[in-house]
């Protein structure tokens, strides 16, 4: 999923400080999980703006509404009535809700309440950690299924560098280094010959922004450039 954090408070209130009438607006997947931009999280943010006002005797109207993703036009189309009797958008979604949410309501300012931090698993209750950085060309069957380009802190693809110390990465914190993490997991699988070969090479042009894919199912012939 994909993990993100609130913004600081007083960076939200400045990004809204010129709207009288703002919509603060969650989504239920993703950043609902890493409780960042849920329905609780509108609830607290909204609440918290409120009582701020009320102390800086600031005039300004919170609205709450979360849906179930804001990166899907077809869960935004419903609150954009609601939406344009707002001078502004307080999106608690990740960033590309944000976009979408800012796409579908051009005229409207649509402010981030959140920073998306990356693609990740719940590690245990109110802890997540980063996984994939959606490369396009992924090397996991390589590697064990641990991933070097998002768990390396250098991102390296072949192999360590020199700065493991005890099995913890140089980078700093407690953050073990993915290359040792991936030299047990290949001799557990028995698989360590993968790491003889030479030196991996990452196409990087399978990645290029801004990415974008269309099931084929989906695929109509004009789309495909097929002639009847
Ligand atoms: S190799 Fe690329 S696609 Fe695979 S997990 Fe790592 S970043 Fe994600
Ligand atoms: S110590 Fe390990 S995880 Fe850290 S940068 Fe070097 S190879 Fe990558």
């Amino acid at each position: 999923m994909i993990v993100a954090e609130r913004k600081p408070f007083e960076e939200i209130k400045e990004s809204i400080k010129d709207y009288r009438k703002v919509l603060v607006l969650g989504c239920g997947t993703c950043v609902s999980v890493c409780m960042a931009g849920g329905e609780k999280e509108v609830g607290l943010l909204a609440t918290e703006l409120r009582m701020n006002a009320g102390l800086e005797k600031r005039d300004i109207e919170i609205m709450e509404a979360t849906i179930q993703r804001q990166c899907d036009k077809e869960y935004i189309e419903p609150i954009l009535e609601q939406a344009r009797g707002c001078e502004a958008i307080l999106s608690l979604g990740c960033g590309a809700g944000v976009q979408l949410v800012a796409e579908m309501l051009e005229t409207m300012p649509v402010l981030p309440g959140l920073n998306t931090r990356f693609i990740g698993i719940t590690e245990a209750e109110g802890a997540w950690s980063e996984r994939c950085r959606a490369c396009g060309d992924c090397v996991l069957a390589t590697f064990g299924g641990i991933c070097p380009v998002a768990r390396c802190s250098k991102g390296l693809i072949n192999g360590p560098c020199g700065g493991n110390q005890g099995g913890k990465c140089e980078a700093g914190g407690d953050k073990d280094c993915a290359w040792e993490l991936i030299y047990h997991r290949l001799k557990k699988q028995g698989r360590l010959a993968n790491l003889r070969k030479t030196a991996q090479l990452r196409n990087y042009a399978t990645n290029a922004h801004p990415a974008r894919q269309v099931n084929e199912a989906y695929q109509t012939p004009e789309k495909a450039g097929v002639k009847s």
